[in-house]
C-alpha cells in the first residue's frame, strides 16, 4: 500500500498517440490502483506522473516535450516518468530534460514500481533510464484501457510490433518485431471486459492484421470470439486500423458471421498515386486497394471506411497529387485523416527528401498547406455525403452520455458516425445503452436521430 504519512500516494497519467498507448496506460493504471495509489487528473498535483508518449511525427515529439513541461508545472515535487515510443527512440533527449526522473522503453513500462522503490530508498535525484534495444522484443506489454472509468468502449491490445518497412515510418524501430497476445488470453480479456459491463471492445495492434498465435491468425481470433459463450453477450466489437493487404475474403466472412461486429473499417491508404505508393514501399497498388474496398462494400454495404493520407511525400509532384485527389474522390472512402509528411530521421523517406531538395523537387511547406486544404475539402464532402446517405435509415447507437445543454445523448453508430439521440421521455437514462434510432437529419459527420422507444 503506497501511503506516505497516512495519505495515499497520488498518480496522474497522460497518454499521447494511438489506441495501443491508451490500452497500455489502462493496464498500468490498474497496477497503480492495485498498489493503493489514488488516481488524480493530470492537472492536479501528484506524487507520480506517468506520461506515455508517441513519436509518429516531429510534432508528436514536441507535443510530448510540452506535456512533460506541463507535468512539472502541475506537480512540482512529483517523480515524472516518461515512456512510450518517443522515450524508446529518443531516450537521451528525453532524459536530458530537467523535468524528467525516469525514462522507460516501450517494454519496460511495468518496471516503474521497482524504479520508484529504488528512488524512494536511495533518495537520489539522478534520472533513471531503462530502455532495451527494440530488436530483441519478445515481451508482450499488456494493454486494456480502463474498465471502471465509465467509458462505454475498451481498447484491447492483441498485437504489437511491425516488420513492414514503409519508407517514412519509425514505428518498427520503436515497437520491434511483430508479436501477439496468446489467443486464450485474448478471449480471457474479452470475457473480463464484457463482465465489467463495457458494451464495446476495440481490438487494436500496431499491425493488427499480422495477429498470430501459432496457427491462429486474426480470422481464427474473430471466429473464436464468436464461439465464446460467457453467458453475457459481447454487444459490439470493432477492429482498429488494419493494413489493406490483410483484409481478405476470409476475414470479411468471419466478421460477417459475428453479430457483434461493427461495420467500420480503417485502412490506411497513405497515397492515391501508384508511384508514390511504390516510394512509400506500401504493399498494394491503388487498384488493389480499390478491390479491397469493393469487397468490403459487397459484404457490408453501409460500412464506414476510414483512411489515412500522407500529404506532400518527398518529391510528390502536381500530377501525382492530382492522381491522389481523383482516386480518393472516386473511392468509397468515407472518413479521411490527413497528415502532412513529417521527416523521421533514419528512414528511407528522409533520404528521399534530401534528394528531392537537391533536385529542387521538394514539396515546400506552403505547397503542403495548399494540398492539405484541397484534401480537407474533399474529406468534408466525403463524410457529408456519407452522413446524408443515412437519412431515413435505422441505426443502432451506443449512447455514451448527455451532450451538455442539449438533453441529447451522444454516441456512435455501428459505421462510426457520431449520433445525437433525441428522446421523448427525458427521465430515461440511456448512458451505456445501445438503442435503435431513426436518422432524421445529418450534418458533417453528425447524425441527428430519434430514439425509437
Ligand atoms: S505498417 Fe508501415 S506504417 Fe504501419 S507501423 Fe508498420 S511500417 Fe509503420
Amino acid at each position: 500500500m503506497s501511503v506516505v504519512s497516512g495519505a495515499k500516494l497520488r498518480v496522474s497519467f497522460y497518454t499521447l498517440g494511438c489506441k495501443l498507448n491508451i490500452a497500455e496506460t489502462g493496464s498500468i493504471t490498474q497496477m497503480f490502483v492495485q498498489r493503493g495509489y489514488e488516481i488524480v487528473s493530470f492537472e492536479s498535483s501528484a506524487d507520480v506522473v506517468y506520461i506515455n508518449t508517441c513519436t509518429v511525427t516531429k510534432s508528436a515529439d514536441s507535443n510530448c516535450r510540452n506535456v512533460i513541461r506541463r507535468a512539472r508545472k502541475y506537480s512540482p515535487d512529483a517523480t515524472i516518468v516518461v515512456t512510450g515510443c518517443y522515450a524508446q527512440l529518443s531516450s537521451s533527449e528525453v532524459a536530458s530534460m530537467l523535468e524528467v526522473d525516469i525514462v522507460l522503453g516501450v517494454d519496460q513500462k511495468e518496471k516503474i514500481f521497482e524504479l520508484l522503490e529504488k528512488i524512494k530508498n536511495s533518495g537520489k535525484k539522478t534520472t533513471e533510464i531503462d530502455v532495451s534495444d527494440s530488436s530483441d522484443k519478445s515481451f508482450f506489454q499488456r494493454g486494456v484501457s480502463a474498465l471502471d472509468d465509465g467509458k462505454t468502449r475498451t481498447f484491447l491490445k492483441v498485437q504489437d510490433g511491425c516488420d513492414y518497412c514503409c519508407s517514412y515510418c519509425v514505428i518498427p524501430h520503436a515497437r520491434g518485431k511483430p508479436r501477439s497476445l496468446p489467443l486464450s488470453q485474448v478471449l480471457g480479456e474479452v470475457n473480463r471486459v464484457v463482465k465489467s459491463g463495457v458494451k464495446e471492445v476495440v481490438l487494436t495492434g500496431i499491425n493488427l492484421g499480422e495477429y498470430r498465435d501459432g496457427s491462429n491468425n486474426l480470422v481464427t481470433l474473430i471466429s473464436k470470439i464468436k464461439d465464446t459463450d460467457t453467458g453475457i453477450k459481447l454487444q459490439r466489437l470493432r477492429i482498429s486500423s488494419i493494413e489493406p493487404n490483410k483484409v481478405t475474403k476470409d476475414l470479411l466472412l468471419a466478421l460477417k458471421d459475428l453479430p457483434s461486429f461493427m461495420d467500420y473499417f480503417h485502412l490506411p491508404l497513405q497515397s492515391g498515386d501508384d508511384e508514390i505508393l511504390k516510394k512509400m514501399n506500401r504493399k498494394y497498388t491503388t487498384t488493389d486497394y480499390l478491390n479491397v474496398l469493393e469487397m468490403i462494400k459487397k459484404y457490408f454495404p453501409s460500412a464506414g471506411i476510414g483512411s489515412d493520407i500522407i500529404v506532400g511525400f518527398p518529391g510528390e509532384c502536381e500530377r501525382e497529387f492530382e492522381n491522389a485527389c481523383n482516386f480518393i474522390k472516386s473511392s468509397p472512402i468515407t472518413h479521411l485523416h490527413l497528415f502532412p509528411y513529417s521527416r523521421r530521421e533514419g528512414t528511407v523517406a528522409a533520404k528521399m527528401e534530401i534528394e528531392a531538395i537537391k533536385n529542387k523537387a521538394a514539396v515546400s511547406s506552403e505547397e503542403k498547406k495548399k494540398r492539405m486544404a484541397i484534401l480537407k475539402t474533399i474529406a468534408e464532402k466525403k463524410i457529408n455525403d456519407f452522413s446524408l446517405s443515412m437519412i431515413g435509415q435505422k441505426v443502432t447507437v451506443l449512447c455514451e452520455n448527455k451532450k451538455n445543454r442539449t438533453g441529447l445523448y451522444q454516441g456512435y453508430t455501428s459505421n462510426y458516425l457520431r449520433a445525437l439521440v433525441s428522446i421523448s421521455n427525458d427521465k430515461l437514462n440511456l448512458a451505456n445503452s445501445i438503442v435503435e434510432a431513426s436518422v432524421t437529419k445529418a450534418k458533417g459527420n453528425v447524425l441527428y436521430v430519434s430514439y425509437l422507444q
